[in-house]
This record gives structure tokens, C-alpha cells and sequence, in this order.
């Protein structure tokens, strides 16, 4: 099997094409983010896990009761933040193992080399994520 050399991924005008190193890069963020985020997905579960096992000692109280919530609130949050990232990333390696990785979801333009080099998991092209921020 021929080894991808990135040339095949779409770059905007005025960039120079993707070279290997700069697939490599894109490669090393998205394995990287990868096992950050599934130690972080980890680590919150088990907080969580832990927070649930403690709760059953101190039930009886009202107020403990009261930040018990607040707390298993903010751990599922960080939870649920962590597998949608997880998510992003592991979509964005997939793009980029299948060949289509770079092309915006909303215009079908190439989201551009720069964009991509710093943030591998995007999704959108620079103006449509703009234009959908403003929207909110
Ligand atoms: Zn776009």
C-alpha cells in the first residue's frame, strides 16, 4: 500500500501543498489529543465514580446533599465535554487515514493548511465557523 504523503489533501490559494511532515504534524496533534483526552475521560469518570460512592455516607445531609449535585453536575459536564471532543478527534483521524480530511462540512471548500496545522479536528473553513458563531 502506498504511504499517504498528504499531497492528495486540498489546501487554499495561496498555500503551498501539504508535505509529509505536515500530514506527520497533523497526525502527532490528533494522536496526542487522542490519549489526552481519553485520560482525561478517565480521570472524570472515576472522580465521578468516587463522588457517587461518598455521597451514599453523607446522604443524611442537607447542604452535603445540595453540593453533592453542583459537584456531579460539573464532573458529568466535563465528562460529556470530553467524549464530544474525543469524538472530533477521532473523526478527523479518520478523515485524514480515508483522504478526506480538509474540506469545510458547511462550503465544501478547503478548510485551509494554516487552520488545520493549528486546530486538526476543525470541521468548518474559517468564515463559515464566523458566520455560524455570529448566528448564535
Ligand atoms: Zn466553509
Amino acid at each position: 500500500m502506498a504511504k499517504a504523503d498528504g499531497s492528495a489533501l486540498p489546501t487554499r490559494k495561496g498555500e503551498r501543498a501539504w508535505s509529509e511532515k505536515d500530514v506527520e504534524t497533523v497526525r502527532r496533534t490528533l494522536e496526542e489529543d487522542i490519549s489526552e483526552l481519553t485520560s482525561e475521560l478517565a480521570a472524570a469518570e472515576q472522580q465521578a465514580q468516587a463522588l457517587a460512592e461518598g455521597f451514599g455516607d453523607t446522604s443524611d445531609d442537607q447542604a452535603e446533599s445540595g453540593s453533592f449535585m453542583v459537584e456531579r453536575e460539573y464532573q458529568l459536564g466535563i465528562i460529556e465535554n470530553s467524549k464530544e471532543q474525543l469524538l472530533q478527534v477521532q473523526d478527523a483521524m479518520k478523515r485524514l487515514v480515508s483522504g478526506n480530511f480538509g474540506i469545510c462540512d458547511s462550503c465544501k471548500q478547503p478548510i485551509g493548511k494554516a487552520r488545520l496545522l493549528a486546530y486538526p479536528r476543525a470541521t468548518q473553513c474559517v468564515e463559515c465557523k464566523r458566520a455560524e458563531e455570529a448566528q448564535v
